[in-house]
This record gives structure tokens, sequence and C-alpha cells, in this order.
């Protein structure tokens, strides 16, 4: 395993940008793919990655990170490692989910870009030259667009549609549209990002916010090669309120608005009751009408409650300052073989 050991010296002159038709200076690519239980995909993913790279005549690498699989990927990821000097694995402890295991790619990889790619081969690495070939020209964040979608369910085309759309409208940075994580990254990205340890992550909206000249290309994106979607509605809803809660201060006002509106509407009532009183006529009928605005009321304060709890859990967390994730193995940076260590 002594010839794995990684070369720092890519890595120093690695923060500068290439200007167009710079392939010399592009010393690496790295390609990342976060690994959760995708035990029948990895072959083909290696193979196609392998495939296109050979092609690019570039250095390239490939980052699986293990996010806790228990289907066997993680011995599929080693053995993988073991026979090709281009494949490094990370392995974490347990499940920390998509986003983390994407950040721990970005940790370790070592390229002037990175590639950021799906192991389900629902983002095709062929594409990675198009995204490569906008890096060439000079851009440091080239995202794929999902120009068409298939093989999902008219449920999850929905709400991603939405999703995109309100967190278009509501955040402080312009998150692209129709866009995953399926996309390259400069170096001087990566290392901004790198900086950047929230722990209720959202990387495109991060990507977004780093700036930089950042530009798209389209692809279509196919269905799952092989198993099903590791991002149940559950993990979906939280990725949503990372990227709310992470970007925009929106719910925290609607509090603010809801009670100027509420407020402003029993104003306007006094005046109502008291005509409609000195003209003789009892102004609300019975119980129903006071014990509907006692709920409505209820509601709003318990839904504003619950809003606060969501920015201040997410406080909560970033106060205690734990690691992101805890990986088994990392690749080693020092010579030694990929030891079993905690993440920097
Ligand atoms: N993934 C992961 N950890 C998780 C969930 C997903 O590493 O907790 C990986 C998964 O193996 C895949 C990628 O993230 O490579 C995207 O997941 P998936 O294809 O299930 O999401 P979808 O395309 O359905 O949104
Ligand atoms: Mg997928």
């Amino acid at each position: 395993m002594a010839e794995k050991t990684r070369s720092t010296k890519a890595v120093g002159s690695a923060s500068r940008r290439p200007k167009a038709g710079a392939a010399a200076r592009f010393t690496r690519l790295s390609i990342i793919a976060p690994i959760f239980n995708e035990i029948e995909n990895l072959p083909e993913l290696y193979r196609r990655v392998t495939a296109v790279m050979t092609s690019m005549r570039v250095d390239w690498e490939l980052l699986l990170v293990d996010d806790g699989s228990t289907d066997g990927s993680t011995e599929a990821i080693r053995s993988l490692a073991r026979t090709d000097a281009h494949v490094w694995p990370i392995i974490f402890a347990r499940n920390f989910g998509h986003q983390i295991a994407v950040t721990a790619g970005l940790d370790y990889c070592r390229g002037q870009a990175a590639v950021i790619i799906d192991a389900d081969l629902q983002d095709p690495p062929e594409l990675i030259p198009d995204l490569v070939a906008k890096w060439r020209e000079g851009y440091e964040v080239v995202y794929a667009v999902r120009a068409e979608r298939e093989g999902e369910t008219w449920f999850k085309r929905v709400t991603a549609s939405a999703f995109y759309r309100i967190i278009y409208r509501i955040t402080d940075v312009k998150i692209p549209l129709d866009v995953g994580d399926f996309r390259l990254l400069d170096r001087q990205v990566i290392d901004t990002l790198k900086c950047m340890r929230e722990r209720h992550r959202f990387l495109r909206g991060m990507a977004a916010w780093v700036g930089f000249r950042q530009t798209g290309v389209e692809y279509k994106r196919v269905a799952r090669k092989a198993g099903v979607t590791k991002y149940p509605f559950r993990k979906m809803l939280r990725l949503a309120l990372n990227a709310v809660t992470g970007f925009s201060y929106f719910p925290l006002q609607l509090a603010t608005y809801l009670g100027f509106i509420s407020a402003g509407l029993s104003v306007l009532a006094i005046p109502v009751v008291i005509i409609t009183r000195l003209i003789g006529h009892q102004a609300f009928f019975g119980q129903a009408s006071t014990l509907i605005a006692v709920l409505f009321l209820g509601g709003v304060q318990l839904i504003s409650l619950g809003i606060l709890g969501e920015y201040i859990g997410r406080l909560y967390d970033e106060a205690k300052g734990r690691p992101l994730y805890v990986a088994r193995e990392t690749p080693s940076e020092d010579g030694a073989p990929a030891g079993k260590r905690l993440q920097p």
C-alpha cells in the first residue's frame, strides 16, 4: 500500500484557477461518490468512471465515501482500492447522510477540481468531460442542470420542483433551479467550502453562496440503475429544512407578519363590534366564533414556536461543536497506509 501515499505537491499549486487551454496544469481531477448501500451500482460506477477518465488522459482519483453501508458496499470499496490505486476509500463509522459524505470527499480530495457524482448512475459519468471543458473556459463552479428527469415518481418530481422554486424565492442566495449536487468545483471553491463547517448542510446553497464564476451544463437525469432511493421523504424534508434555515430568516419573520396581520384585524374589528352593538345587534353569536379564533391563534403561536425551535436546535448543534463525521478509515496524508483515525 506504500505506493498509495498521497502526493502533497499537487495540492500546493492547486488553488490557482486554470486559464483557457491550461490542460498542462491540470494534474489531477477528483471524483467524489457518496455510497450508502449501493452494492449493485458500484461495479458499473467504477467501470464507467474509469472508462471516461482513461479517455480524458488526466491523472484522477475516485473517492468512494462509504456512508455506513450495511450491504457489503464497504468491502467492495476496500477491494476496489486494493486493486486500483486511483480508488481512495473513506469509511464512515455510521450513516451520517449524503451531504456529510460529500463533505468528507471534499475534505480529502487532492485534485485541482472535483466532480461530485451520485453512485446510483443517475448522474452520467460521461458528462464529466463537458463539465471539465467549462472549467477550462474559466468557470469555477460548473453544475449539471436536470433538463429532464425520468424514472422518478410524480411525487418526487413535483416536490423537487416546488422545493427548488420555494428555496429560490425565500433564500438570500440565488441557488440555481433544478440543480442537484452533480457538479464540478474548482480547488478555490473546495478550499472555501472546507472552511464552512456548518452542521446542517445544503451544499448547493453553500456553493452558490461562495460566488465565483458559475455556469450550468444541461443533462438528462435517468432512472436509478439499481436499488431503491436512499432519500425517503423524511430525509428530503430534513434537507429542505436545512436549505431554508441555512439560507433564510423568512420563517422567523413569518411570525412577525402574522402578528401584524392578526393585530391589524383585531383593531379593525373594534369599530365593527361597537357599531353592530349600537344598532342593536349582537356582535358575535355563540361560542363557536370564540373557539375558532382561540384555536386559530393558538395554532399560529405553536407553529411560530416550532419554527423558533428549528433554529434554536440548529444553534445548539453548532454550539456542541462535534465533528461533522467520524470516519473509521480515511486516506492517509502522511505516507502511512490508510489509517484508522478520526476526521480532522
Ligand atoms: N446517499 C448517502 N447517504 C445517505 C443517502 C444517500 O451517501 O444517507 C448517497 C446514495 O448512495 C447516492 C446519493 O447519495 O449515491 C444519492 O442518493 P439517492 O440516489 O438515493 O437520492 P435520489 O437520487 O433518490 O434523490
Ligand atoms: Mg439517485
